[in-house]
């Protein structure tokens, strides 16, 4: 890891003119920017095949900035150091013109030589534009040089593999940036402080003393205007292969010996590698998927998956996924890890529930009975925080129980949003810090682990579409914790 903490260098963005760059990369390098985080020597290259001029791309900069009300003459200085190129990918003559650009820009400002490769376009440039970049010597430089890549890698093992392979004829592992922004997301980045900060939580965290562990991802949109993308994808590789299978790994990783990339990175695949194959007998028993119907949500009449445009209405593609993640170490054998995502769903939240098991005499209960579990609540967003349900006395009369919360909400301790997980991925990737983006081993694992699922789906038709937007997916996907003994917790009850 680099230990400079104003880095500088070129950030050369493939498909400057698309929606991450426009929603996520501008504001995220202006708010870097804005705090110091980055030297004044730097430089960012907009390519697409747009005919778009320096002042085009800066326009549009600086429209994607406007909400931070920064002063024109901030701005104006600010936008300055972009530069736009008009480029197709895969026309080598474009890369000639990127290395006389990039020379002319490393003479002008003095960023070392060092230089961010950040590709925000479609996945089937990936390997195409890691290829040119190689043979037109652009990733050699005085400095350093890295490589960052957008979701998704690959759509399964082998095409993963092969873009692998073709990513690493010009970068090494270590000059590979993956990113999977939940891993920029605060409250991703403070399971691992929780659980190893803390000694109350830290010696109960095995299958002695937790009977589950409940991931949920909800979305309320719809696809919105991702349609064609998202259709070739699913829920399942869009969400589990990546984000949710990270989740998992943090929360079940054994403690590092010490805070290193590498230590870190090998707990976590250690998990990956644990995880519990799922035999095409067995994944109807552990895994359920669905598709949105219509229905009624935020007090509107919407649609279902297939009526949302002329493309989708034969649509069989998956739009929610649960599934029984079981992981066949000392530490965790016998726990469920239960995960559900999905878009039209009644709540937008991801969190994450940490069920404790009871103690083996509890004689307090609620007035009607009823004993409540400890809960862990990992608030991860839109709010962010955690709680720990209790157990408490009821006042008053008698010995009954009542269940208590603890709480702290992240966005009150500190009066401000944290950054945003695009401003501290890229923060880090300038300093070298690959902690937070996902190793090759890491994919590798997770595809082979989601392959044999999206194998077993593919040779069945779905009955869809089988949940009603607005509902927290299909009666399936309660049967299978139902059947374990366990239920969803709701999110209305865990989110606070
Ligand atoms: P997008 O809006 O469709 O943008 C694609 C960009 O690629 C445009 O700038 C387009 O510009 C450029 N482009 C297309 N063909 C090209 C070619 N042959 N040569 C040069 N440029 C070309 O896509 P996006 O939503 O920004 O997504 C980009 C990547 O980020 C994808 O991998 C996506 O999966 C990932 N991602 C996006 C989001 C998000 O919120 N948007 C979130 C997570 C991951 P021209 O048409 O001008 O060439």
């Amino acid at each position: 890891m680099n230990n400079q903490q104003n880095p500088k260098a070129i950030i050369v963005i493939f498909g400057a003119t698309g929606d991450l760059a426009k929603r996520k990369l501008f504001p995220s390098i202006y708010r870097l920017y804005q705090n110091g985080k980055i030297d004044d020597d730097f430089a960012v290259i907009g390519l697409a095949r747009r005919p778009w001029t320096n002042e085009i791309l800066r326009d549009n900069v600086e429209q994607s900035i406007k909400e931070t009300n920064a002063s024109k003459s901030d701005v104006d200085k600010f936008t300055s150091h972009f530069y736009y190129q008009s480029f197709d990918v895969t026309e080598a003559s474009s890369y000639q013109g990127l290395n006389d650009l990039m020379q002319e820009l490393e003479g002008m400002y003095n960023t070392n030589g060092n230089r961010i490769f950040y590709l925000a376009m479609a996945p089937e440039f990936f390997g195409t534009i890691a290829v040119n970049l190689k043979d037109y010597c652009l990733e050699m430089s005085s400095g350093w040089s890295r490589l960052v890549i957008e979701k998704p890698f690959g759509h399964d093992l082998p095409s993963a593999r092969a873009l692998n392979s073709q990513i690493r004829e010009a970068f090494d592992e270590d000059q590979i940036y993956r990113i999977d922004h939940y891993l920029g997301k605060e409250m991703v980045q403070n399971i691992e402080v929780i659980r190893f900060a803390n000694g109350i939580f830290e010696h109960l965290w095995n299958n002695r003393f937790i009977s589950n562990i409940q991931i949920t991802s909800s979305e309320s949109l719809g696809v919105e205007e991702r349609a064609r993308y998202y259709d070739h994808s699913g829920a399942t590789r869009d969400m589990v292969q990546n984000h949710m299978l990270q989740m998992v790994a943090l929360l079940a990783m054994e403690p590092p010996i010490k805070l290193t990339t590498d230590e870190i990175r090998s707990e976590k695949i250690k998990v990956l590698r644990a995880l519990r194959p799922i035999d095409d007998s067995e994944v109807d028993e552990n895994f359920v998927r669905g598709q949105y119907g219509s229905g009624h949500l935020h007090g509107k009449d919407v649609q279902s998956y297939r009526g949302e445009t002329d493309e989708l209405k034969d649509s069989h593609t998956e739009t929610y996924v649960a599934g029984k993640v079981m992981i066949d170490n000392y530490r965790w054998a016998g726990v469920p890890f239960y995960i559900r995502t999905g878009k039209r769903m009644a709540e937008k939240s991801t969190n994450i529930v940490v069920e404790f098991k009871d103690i083996p005499m509890n004689l307090y209960s609620e007035d009607d009975g009823n004993k409540n579990p400890n809960l862990l609540v990992i608030n991860i967003q839109p709010n962010e925080g955690i709680t720990l349900f209790l157990n408490a006395k009821k006042a008053g009369h008698g010995s009954a129980a009542q269940p208590i919360q603890l709480s702290y909400n992240n966005n009150g301790v500190h009066g401000i949003n944290t950054p945003e997980a695009y401003e501290k991925l890229l923060y880090d990737c300038m300093l070298g810090d690959a902690t937070n983006f996902t190793h090759w081993d890491e994919v590798a694992f997770s595809w082979a682990y989601i392959d044999a699922i999206l194998n077993a789906w593919s040779r069945r038709t779905p009955d869809f579409p089988n949940y009603t937007s607005g509902s927290m997916g299909p009666k399936e996907a309660d049967d299978l914790l139902a059947k374990d003994g366990f239920h969803w917790w709701p999110i209305r009850d865990v989110v606070q």
